[in-house]
């Protein structure tokens, strides 16, 4: 018979959906290559409770992470897990960048986002006397969370409900037996081999993702989206922040812009930049200071302050982009029997930021998916 449900990846939306499934009654078994939770690409972020400001009214990513942000917030009360409520600035540093705010306010609105707020220059200076900008957005629902604490908290939901996280355990190749079932060959740490078979496959292997769902066979036309990697490397700063919102300058396309982010400490970050890669790696590339002085050149369009080498190299994360630089943005796939025509399969490519926000609407979506 083997396990109901088999759950591939244990980052914040495989523990999730695993969370949301124990919680109506399945059994569920999580599987992970790495040895503890969420040591991707959720551990790899910079850890903002979005309030879905930036993407595209009705797409998933927008309806998620507005849905997502409110039980993200309820479950972070409830299990004790520490967020801070900073606000967010955006900011315009050139009359020309003022319409981009506009546009924001637009479609924070078509989203259902809580109210922006429109401030001159000097009202944002008021609310932080550092800043440089000619006007600015305040977000006052956006936030930033302890990303470990959370992990370890829906781990602990998903095991205290029952359900298994299996870690070191590589997910090999999948396939069908004769029934219709999924079989999961799997190897250990070690190197030795096991089979599983499941009814129903749920795949939140982040990075992974791509390699895993082209491990089966779709009829028609289905394609697996491909995954295209971008790194984005992050300094810290020495020294107190400046800043007690967090300050992002107005998007370019699919970027963001350098941030200022701080931690549950109050630490300032500021990134992530980005670069699109062949293969995922995390090493921090700044051999020649190159990048450090474009992080300064940036940082000092809102900050005019930021004093000589005071940006201190700090990490680096991997964006699991299902488009390449030069594409449209992509929304969140998430694909079940009616994109890919595999009964009992929900496969996720492309959960890139807001996907830490949107990890427990996610884990209710995937499950209705799964129900239908
Ligand atoms: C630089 C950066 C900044 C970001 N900032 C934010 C932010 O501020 N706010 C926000 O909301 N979101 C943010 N995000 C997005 C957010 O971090 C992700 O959307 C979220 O963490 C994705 O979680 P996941 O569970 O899908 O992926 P992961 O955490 O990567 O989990 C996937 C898991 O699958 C496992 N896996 C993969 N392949 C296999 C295999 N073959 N066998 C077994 N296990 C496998 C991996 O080990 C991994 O643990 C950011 C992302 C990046 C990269």
């Amino acid at each position: 018979m083997g396990i109901e449900i088999i759950v591939v990846g244990a980052g914040v939306v495989g523990l999730a959906v695993a969370r949301r499934l124990k919680s109506i009654g399945h059994e569920v078994l999580v599987i992970d290559r790495q040895p503890r939770a969420g040591m991707e690409v959720s551990s790899r972020n910079s850890e903002v409770v979005h309030a879905g400001l930036y993407y595209p009214a009705g797409s998933l990513r927008g309806k998620l992470c507005v849905e997502g942000r409110r039980k993200l917030l309820d479950f972070c009360d409830a299990a004790g897990v520490s967020v801070r409520k900073t606000g967010k600035l955006i900011v315009a540093t050139t009359p020309d960048e003022v319409t981009k705010l506009d546009a924001i306010a637009s479609s924070a609105s078509a989203n259902k986002a809580e109210p922006l707020q429109h401030l001159s220059g000097a009202e944002a200076q008021r609310l932080e006397p550092k800043l440089r900008c000619v006007a600015a957005l305040l977000s006052p629902g956006t936030a930033v969370v302890d990303t470990h604490q959370l992990i370890l908290a829906l781990q602990a939901d998903v095991e205290n409900a029952g359900g298994i996280v299996a870690f070191n355990t590589s997910v090999t190749d999948i396939g069908r037996d004769d029934a219709g079932a999924f079989v999961v060959e799997t190897k250990d740490a070690a190197g030795a081999t096991s089979r599983m078979t499941s009814q129903r496959l749920v795949i939140a292997g982040g990075l992974g993702a791509t390699e895993l769902g082209a491990k089966l066979t779709y009829g028609g036309d289905y394609r697996v989206p491909r995954t295209y990697p971008a790194k984005g490397h992050y300094f810290s700063l020495s020294g107190k922040s400046p800043f007690s919102h967090l300050i992002y300058p107005v998007p370019h396309g699919a970027w963001l812009g350098i941030h200022l982010t701080l931690d549950i400490a109050g630490r300032a970050r500021f990134g992530p930049d980005i670069e699109w890669c062949d293969e995922v790696s995390y090493a921090f590339d700044d051999d020649d200071g190159a990048r450090r002085a474009r992080f300064e050149a940036e940082v000092r369009r809102y900050w005019p302050g930021l004093p000589d080498r005071a940006l201190q190299p700090d990490s680096t994360g991997v964006r699991p982009k299902i488009y390449a630089e030069a594409e449209p943005i992509a929304d969140f796939a998430i694909h079940g029997p009616e994109q890919h025509g595999v009964d009992g399969l929900v496969a996720l490519y492309g959960i890139e930021s807001p996907g830490l926000t949107s990890c427990l609407a996610i884990g209710d979506y995937v499950a209705s998916v799964l129900e239908t």
